[in-house]
């Protein structure tokens, strides 16, 4: 069972006690955007068998959004962090890295 623990109310949440909401750190377009990029914002996501940052709101406690870097494969949550948060905390990414010392995500790690 996943397990995330809410960043703002300290909560350990159950997923039954969570709503998805995708992929963390999308990079928006709007108007007067390409097509292509607006439809790669609209259509294109990762879905890597390893370590993925996702969007989870706090549905049946605080209902606050928060992002999460987990690994999709063994289940192994880095850590959580405000939505606002614009890029993953230096300190997660150095954790993931421990582990996956080739990690690579995007631009960002
Ligand atoms: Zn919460």
């Amino acid at each position: 069972m996943l397990i995330l623990t809410c960043p703002y109310c300290g909560a350990d949440a159950c997923e039954t006690d969570l709503a998805p909401g995708g992929e963390a750190h999308l990079k928006r377009f709007g108007p007067g955007s390409s097509d292509a990029d607006f439809e790669t914002y609209l259509f294109a996501r990762e879905n890597p068998k390893g370590v993925h940052f996702e969007r989870w709101r706090h549905a049946y406690g605080c209902g606050k959004w928060f992002l999460a870097a987990r690994d999709t494969n063994t289940m192994e949550v880095y850590g959580t962090y405000p939505a606002q948060t614009p890029q993953p905390p230096e300190e997660l990414l150095d954790q993931i890295r421990t582990k996956h010392p080739d990690f690579k995500w995007r631009d960002i790690a």
